[in-house]
């Protein structure tokens, strides 16, 4: 559906077009061997390059190149043999060497695209450039009343900033953007598109115009770190540009933030123009040359991208495409589910995980990642039920208490006392029983009464105490009450 803002003088098109830091995952950072770790004590992993130290030199990080490449490829973008580094010049105090370290005019990717899907329709979202970057340290402006303080553990740290052209047009489209982004990236390992840590997040840029119009003037938000914010900001920001012409106003190109708790865009500064910056290239670092034998390596290794692996659960599996796409959302789910499904029917694994297990991580508010629940924990009690041992009626009953413990689904409910009765012999027992304590009833069935076959299977369920095989005790019955 085509989204619109309704205006007061008429309705009008909304614009987006993404930029996306994602930090890349790496050992050291882009220039220096200093860690990367997270949490580690304040300015406890900086070398003097990333001090800004005079006459440090930077050292480029192979590691870092091959992710960029790798995630150029999977953005099916242009490698670029030969990229440069420019020297993007502003101060900022935790910017120690007044300038950061950049890709400008030749970035190591060029253009490429990415699908996303929007109400069942593909939707080709083309991606402009893929840029290396240093990420600058953090200012600490809440550890203490009268003083700020830097920690320079963030800064050299690898960037790649990704892109997009101004291709969206609605605030889901940016949210879908976002998402098969950070998901690519989390299934070739290249970010762990962790936003809350900040390490993906998004310069949002947003403009409005009349359908058919030339693109308008944009605003840019700057570091979005939430999908939610992303939309909100969005939505925010479009209908403030629509109030500002419809008022005969102009919209001035800058620089906002977006207030989370207020749900508002501010404006922060004056758009600045690239020559501001002054880049040029650096003088410390050579032009950075690929050869084609290096990148075709990496395209052999790429792993499986999220949408191969939906065709192929299809396939594979017999799977829906609605299935398909929540199992790869997240590439541990889809890891979980494919050891899983290996040599069981894949509709009820594919059940068990996204209608029990789900509702259940959704009840606990944990994602399957962070629940700790392994494969085997699925697939013993998955077993149980393939094997008759006990029904599903009963596996959905202490399925939370079961998840909750800490042992393997039989001596779940072995200790449950839970098992089911589905030997053959013992049924016939069940049922015989049950037909001989009720000689009236069984008269009347066989009068023509077929409704009372249910009160039969009630009685051999009640004097199994609920442990009988249902499927069997039908079976059973339905033999006998022909004989
Ligand atoms: P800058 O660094 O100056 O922000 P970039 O070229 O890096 O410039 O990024 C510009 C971003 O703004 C791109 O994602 C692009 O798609 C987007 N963009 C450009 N023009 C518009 C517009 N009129 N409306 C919305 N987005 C736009
Ligand atoms: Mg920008």
């Amino acid at each position: 559906m085509e989204y619109l803002i309704e205006g007061k003088t008429g309705n009008w098109e909304l614009v987006i077009g993404l930029e996306v830091h994602a930090q890349i995952s790496a050992n050291s950072k882009l220039f220096s061997g200093a860690s990367t770790d997270w949490g580690a004590d304040p300015n406890s992993q900086v070398e003097l390059v990333d001090s800004g130290m005079p006459g440090a030199l930077p050292v480029i990080n192979k590691h870092c190149i091959d992710q960029a490449i790798l995630t150029g490829i999977s953005l099916n973008a242009q490698i670029n043999k030969k990229s440069i580094f420019d020297r993007k010049n502003y101060f900022y105090p935790d910017l120690p060497q007044g300038y950061q370290i950049s890709q400008f005019e030749f970035p190591i990717v060029g253009k490429g695209h990415l699908n996303i899907e929007i109400d069942g329709v593909e939707k080709s979202i083309g991606i402009t450039r893929l840029h290396l970057e240093q990420d600058a340290g953090k200012s600490l402006h809440d550890q203490d009343i009268d003083n700020s303080f830097i920690d320079l553990n963030r800064s050299g740290c690898a960037l790649m900033e990704i892109v997009s052209e101004p291709d969206m047009s609605s605030p889901s489209e940016a949210a879908e953007y976002v998402k098969k982004l950070r998901n690519i990236l989390r299934f070739i390992g290249t970010c762990d598109g962790n936003m809350e840590k900040g390490n993906l997040r998004a310069d949002v840029n947003v403009s409005v115009r009349r359908k058919g119009d030339e693109l308008g003037t944009r605003c840019e938000i700057k570091n979005v770190n939430s999908i939610k914010f992303i939309q909100q900001a969005i939505e925010f920001e479009a209908r403030r540009q629509v109030d500002l012409i419809e008022k005969g106003e102009k919209i001035i190109q800058e620089t906002r933030l977006f207030d989370s708790n207020n749900l508002e865009t501010r404006s922060m500064r004056g758009k600045e123009e690239s020559h501001d910056y002054r880049y040029f290239p650096d003088p410390d670092l050579p032009p950075l040359v690929l050869n084609e034998e290096d990148i075709e390596k990496l395209r052999l290794k790429l792993p499986e991208l999220p949408d191969q692996k939906k065709s192929r659960f299809i396939e594979e599996f017999g799977i829906t495409a609605y299935d398909a796409e929540i199992l790869v959302t997240e590439k541990y789910v889809s890891d979980f589910f494919e050891q899983i499904v290996e040599g069981r029917d894949s509709k009820i694994v594919i059940s068990w995980i996204t209608v029990e297990l789900f509702s259940y991580l959704k009840r606990k508010n944990v994602s399957l990642e962070e629940s700790k629940i392994g494969p085997e924990k699925i697939s013993s009690l998955l077993d149980l039920i393939i094997s008759n041992k006990i029904s599903n009626r009963q596996a959905k009953e202490i399925f939370d208490e079961y998840l909750k413990s800490d042992v393997n689904a039989d001596t779940f409910i072995e200790k449950k006392g839970l098992i089911q009765i589905s030997n053959e012999s013992e049924i016939e027992e069940l049922v015989e029983k049950v037909l001989k304590e009720n000689p009236k009833m069984l008269e009347q069935y066989k009068s023509g009464k077929d409704k009372l076959f249910g009160f039969f299977i009630g009685q051999v369920m009640k004097l199994s105490n609920g442990k009988a095989n249902p499927k069997m005790v039908n079976e059973t019955l339905k033999r006998k009450l022909s004989l």
